[in-house]
């Protein structure tokens, strides 16, 4: 049983693969990101520490995201999938001594095109009520504006998916990745796919080493 390090840059298609992977196969889903924003939602006093930091697409510090991290799995009851971390080569190095302690994992990159990100990102709208992920050109819900999961009418863009931030964001991920990428490379756990093949594709491709 492996674990799976989900590596790429905002949008690259981790989140839709994360909701495959836990409905069809069992795993569990931890994304830093989601938990970041439900503290936020809740209104907690590290929600209301870290809500500037992420408007504006900066990294939220190191310490703060393990801590959330940890609080929030079981590594002996369950197969993850990390999304959302790590983000730099600190927290990869974390991730190994403080979390997996030697647990098997495999580092799947999610490898696309900067410049389409853009595009994909502007378009993207996620339910508020059940998370559920939709694109206004390459993935509408069946009913326009309504949730096929779960039929909210709460589609929303993300504070954080608007042009100004996502190329902020864009930033920050390409200048911390390399390291990690490398990281995974050289212990040979990485494994890459190529996001913009259809997501039958990419799903079958990291389905086989599960
Ligand atoms: P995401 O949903 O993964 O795109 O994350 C949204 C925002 O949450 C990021 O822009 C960061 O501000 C913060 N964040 C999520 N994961 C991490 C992490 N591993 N380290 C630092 N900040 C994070």
């Amino acid at each position: 049983m492996t674990h799976l390090i989900f590596i790429g840059a905002p949008g690259s298609g981790k989140g839709t693969q994360a909701a495959r992977l836990v409905a069809e196969k069992g795993l569990k889903h931890i994304s830093t990101g989601d938990l970041l924003r439900s503290e936020i939602a809740k209104g907690s006093e590290l929600g209301k520490e870290v809500k500037a930091v992420m408007d504006s697409g900066a990294l939220v510090s190191d310490n703060l995201v393990i801590r959330l991290l940890q609080a929030n799995i079981d590594l002996q009851k369950s197969q993850y999938i990390f999304d959302g971390y790590p983000r730099n080569i600190a927290q990869a190095e974390t991730l190994d001594k403080e979390v997996l302690k030697g647990s098997p994992s495999t580092a799947v990159f999610f490898d696309i095109d900067m410049e389409r990100l853009v595009a994909r990102l502007t378009n993207r709208r996620t339910c508020k009520d059940c998370g559920a992920i939709y694109n206004l050109i390459s993935k509408t819900p069946k009913i326009t504006g309504v949730c096929d999961k779960c039929g909210s009418t709460n589609l929303v863009q993300r504070a954080d998916d608007k042009e100004d931030v996502i190329k902020n964001r864009l930033q920050v991920f390409q200048d911390a990745i390399t390291p990690v990428l490398k990281y995974y490379q050289d212990l040979g756990r990485l494994m890459r796919v190529d996001a913009e093949k259809t997501e039958d594709e990419i799903f079958n491709q990291i389905a086989s080493k599960i």
